[in-house]
């Protein structure tokens, strides 16, 4: 169902709504988010944003939902590979890499064991909230391994006893201290990214798309 208002999907709560706000506003975009609403109707522009979360957004892409998407490359390629491996939609095009949102998926094992390389972990369990972007690193090193599947507290694993190892997303590496952990390696570097769907677009919405990433430059490039 294609509207005549750009339909543009943005985390609803969680470390990439404020910033992802704060750029559309400097692009230009007022708005008003109130309570728990699902859509906001921009004040002054044919845009509308939908506020949900984080893993929802590349779905809604890449189903042709809504035009445009901000969200993390951790979780954009993670549903991408979990798509592909269904046979479902997974296509996208990349708009823009923009400069917030920057952490890196890593495993992380006990901070006294002894550590010298990727075949360390072989046969070992490892609790991840990304399952297909650690089987696409452990397979790529040719090391075979188990998992552990956990939307939350993965952290905490190892010391629960659930798992040998962790993989999981890391910015500063406070979490990990403060688990007894250390990194062991760094299997995919992200930020967040603005995506749009594929398919057709009409005039209108052609030219705001390409009104919104100039703005955008120039917001990027003022803060350089
Ligand atoms: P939701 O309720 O929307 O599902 P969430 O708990 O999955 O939220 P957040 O913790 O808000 O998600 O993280 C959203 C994104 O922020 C991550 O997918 C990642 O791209 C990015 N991010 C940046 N730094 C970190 C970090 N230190 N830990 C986790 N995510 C981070
Ligand atoms: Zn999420």
């Amino acid at each position: 169902m294609q509207t005549q208002r750009l339909r543009i999907a943005i985390q609803k709560k969680g470390r990439l709504s404020k910033e992802c706000q704060e750029l559309l506003k400097k692009c230009g975009v007022k708005f008003n988010i109130m309570g728990e609403r699902l859509v906001v109707h921009s004040l002054n522009m044919p845009i509308d944003l939908l506020l949900v979360r984080d893993d929802d957004i590349p779905g809604l892409i890449m189903d042709g939902v809504v035009d445009l998407g901000f969200i993390g490359e951790n979780e954009l390629e993670e549903v991408r590979l979990d798509r592909k491996a269904l046979g479902e939609p997974c296509e996208f095009v990349p708009l823009r890499r923009l400069d917030f949102g920057g952490c890196r998926l890593s495993i992380a094992i006990d901070k006294d064991e002894e550590y010298n390389g990727p075949q360390d972990l072989a046969g070992k369990r490892i609790a991840t909230t990304y399952p297909q972007l650690l089987k696409a690193y452990m397979d790529q090193q040719g090391v075979p391994f188990s998992t552990c599947m956990l939307t939350g507290s993965v952290e905490v694993a190892p010391r629960a006893g659930l798992a040998d190892a962790i993989a999981d997303l890391v910015s500063t590496g406070a979490t990990l201290e403060a688990n007894g952990l250390k990194e062991a390696e760094i299997i995919f570097k992200s930020k967040a990214t603005l995506i749009q769907r594929t398919g057709e677009f009409d005039a209108d919405k052609v030219a705001l798309i390409e009104k919104l990433l100039t703005r955008m430059q120039g917001v990027q490039q003022a803060k350089e």
